[in-house]
């Protein structure tokens, strides 16, 4: 009898945070279909679109196949041996004459843990620089900013199964049903059975906004303001949870006196929500047993992007909704690896596992394994190396898996800065906007192609495995990195990335007890994992990670957004739609996806199309300070009066919502204020 040839492999998806876990059944190189396991903690259920559908690029005949040198204007192909050699070369050249400070390193939240640890190491001790980053830096940086102030972790405080068991899931600037598909369904699925209720506050009425028990829109970048509010009037009214507040927590005093200005007054004049409709939200807390908040970029995307975090954070503290099942709060990642990026150390001031680079203790220990000395002080985060390329500081760039030249705010100002580079390394799936910038683009493999290991929003560690040998002369970034690493003087002699992860675990306490035989097939640990494997799906049941076991309460104050003009008189959200991923760079390249949703559109209220005879399917022009975009209208209830939404992902890169963005920032984080957008709208 003739022998099968199908084979089923176990998988992560890496369309969001949630982290699905499913096999796929393959023939060679044909995807013959995608099995969820509804075992599998993260799924529960099933898969969404993207999970299911979404794999088709794998075998695009656009996946860039070989390495490719500059050449003037265009590229020629090249064998790995004379690229690695010409990127070692120059970046050693360029070490040697301006400092090893001179070359930037971005590493990818799409990428495995062991990818991600690789390239911070070559950053660091390789090459002698903390310039690392990663694009958490765009999404999710002021939320754990929030957290470690508040709680002193920065990840998510429960498990997604766990926020079923809330009596009231509250939803600010987040739309988990297109941005995080299963774990909205199974929020979905609890309220329909009438075991919680649901408190959506958006400028938009999406899906769960539809559904919700409450949805209140308050006005763009009011978010801490209506927060504080509602907590100043739950502790007025005595609601706060004093034996949690006199065991648990610390700075409850000084806390409560700093919302003295937060008036249900000044919350009404300021956010535009309506008295009632502030008490009904305080009244929905205090008679909630159990409270979570997940968030996303509504919350983050602002220049007080960190100090809202804080302030969700400080509500759950007052109403003593954290460390307790069923409550918590939820940051919902982005990208697939956002957590694990961070906690592999691609960031310019931690190495991984958080630890600060300042601190001679901890370098002492990785200093120790890592066989060199370490730099002392942070480095440049991404937002910072646009601006030291400006001023001819930065002379080289390298970058994997991220479009930075359209996913990063003010575009132009982006691109220009790559334009000016002496150096640059892209290395990608696909020759993206991004690498059209770049010296030397080297072919590297999606996670069907390689082994390794991702963490999801809810800090769950899960094993993907390889689904088909990498794509002609493609390679795992991590074997990549090690190449060119040991080209540079490392001796690193990694054989699979068990063999990174045993040696990151050494190092990163809340990955003690992490390998890869428990984590074999299906198995997960959600981080903090002992040493003997004992993993933590809720955080915080007995002491919080402040030095004293407490949470700490962090006073903070509102920032005022960018404010419309008479020119600019539109206020432009964005956000992801449920069929695409980013900057569309995979999922418009599988067939039936992008039949279904070919092209993007920017959603136009029915009061404001009928003021500027905007009718769904014209063509216009939406300008900010900072470039244009030509695209589709669709003429909604979903946004109402001036409010636009135009979403990120777009087969079309001149459609990319980046060109409108401003370099505006969080204060604390440097995360783009990409929800701050002011456009002028012309219909074409
Ligand atoms: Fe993938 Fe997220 Fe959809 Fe799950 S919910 S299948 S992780 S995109």
């Amino acid at each position: 009898m003739r022998k099968s040839r199908i084979k089923r492999t176990k998988t992560v998806c890496t369309y969001c945070g949630v982290g699905c876990s499913f096999e796929i059944w393959t023939k060679d190189r044909h995807i013959l279909k995608v099995e969820p396991n509804t075992d599998a903690p993260a799924n529960g259920i099933s898969t969404c679109v993207k999970g299911k559908f979404g794999w088709d690029f794998v075998n695009d005949r656009e996946r860039l196949r070989k390495p490719l040198i500059r050449r003037g204007d265009s590229f020629y192909e090249a064998e790995w041996d004379e690229a690695l050699d010409l990127v070692a070369s120059r970046m050693r050249e360029i070490k040697t004459n301006h400092g090893p400070d001179a070359i930037g390193y971005i590493s990818s939240s799409k990428c495995t843990n062991e990818e991600n640890y690789l390239m911070q190491k070559l950053a660091r001790a390789v090459m002698g620089t903390n310039n690392i980053d990663n694009c958490s830096r765009y999404c999710q940086t002021p939320a754990t900013e929030g957290l470690k102030r508040t709680f002193g972790l920065g990840g998510d405080t429960g498990g997604i199964e766990d926020i079923a068991n809330a009596d009231l899931v509250i939803v600010i600037g987040a739309n988990p049903a297109e941005s995080h598909p299963v774990l909205s369904t199974r929020v979905r699925r609890a309220h329909k059975r009438g075991t919680l209720k649901l408190l959506v506050a958006d400028l938009r009425k999406h899906d769960l906004a539809e559904r919700a028990d409450l949805f209140i829109h308050p006005r763009p970048g009011t978010d801490l303001i209506w927060l504080s509010a509602v907590t100043k009037y739950i502790i007025d009214q005595g609601w706060q949870d004093n034996a949690f507040l006199q065991t648990r927590a610390n700075g409850f005093v000084a806390y409560a006196e700093s919302l003295a200005h937060f008036t249900l007054e000044d919350a009404v004049e300021k956010t535009g929500l309506s008295r009632e409709t502030l008490k009904s939200v305080a009244t929905m807390i205090h008679e909630a047993k159990r409270v979570c908040i997940l968030w996303a970029m509504g919350v983050t995307q602002h220049m007080g992007g960190s100090d809202t975090s804080t302030a969700i954070c400080n509500l759950l503290t007052v109403t003593g909704n954290v460390g307790r099942k069923g409550t918590g709060a939820y940051p919902l990642r982005g990208h697939n690896n956002v957590q694990g990026a961070g906690d592999f150390g691609a960031a310019p001031g931690l190495l991984p596992g958080y630890q600060p680079v300042s601190d001679a203790k901890v370098r002492e220990r990785f200093e120790k394994v890592w066989g060199t000395p370490l730099p002392q002080s942070a480095g440049l985060d991404n937002h910072q190396m646009v601006e030291k390329i400006h001023e001819g500081k930065l002379k080289a760039m390298y970058i994997f898996g991220e479009d930075m030249a359209l996913v990063d705010a003010n575009a132009n100002h982006v691109q220009a800065a790559f334009a000016k580079l002496d150096f640059f390394v892209v290395q990608d799936v696909f020759f993206s906007k991004t690498a059209e910038f770049a010296d030397v683009v080297l072919p590297a493999s999606p996670s069907l192609e390689k082994e390794g290991t991702f963490t999801n929003t809810e800090r769950r560690i899960q094993r993907l495995y390889e689904v088909f040998p990498p794509l002609a002369d493609s390679q795992p970034d991590w074997k990549i990195i090690m190449q060119l690493a040991n080209r540079l003087g490392a001796n690193w002699t990694y054989r699979h990335p068990e063999e990174i992860m045993r040696e990151a675990a050494s190092l990163i306490p809340l990955y003690a007890g992490v390998t890869y035989e428990r984590l074999e097939g299906f198995k997960s640990l959600q981080w903090p994992v002992q040493e003997d494997g004992m993993d933590t799906p809720v955080l915080y049941l007995e002491r919080f990670a402040q030095p004293d076991g407490k949470a700490q309460l962090y006073p903070v104050e509102w920032t005022k957004p960018l404010e419309l003009d008479a020119e600019y008189d539109l206020h432009l959200n964005n956000g992801r739609m449920l069929e695409h991923f980013h900057e569309g760079n995979m999922t418009y390249r599988v067939p039936g996806i992008e039949q279904k949703v070919p092209v993007t559109y920017v959603e136009v209220s029915k009061e404001l199309a009928e003021a500027r005879g905007v009718k769904t399917g014209a063509l216009v022009l939406l300008t900010s300070p900072y470039g244009k975009v030509k695209v589709r209208a669709v003429v909604t209830d979903r946004v109402t009066g001036n409010e636009l939404y135009l979403p990120m992902n777009t087969p079309n890169d001149e459609e990319a919502v980046n060109y409108l963005t401003s370099s505006y920032h969080d204060a604390i984080t440097h995360t783009p204020a990409y929800k701050e957008i002011s456009v002028k709208l012309e219909v074409l």
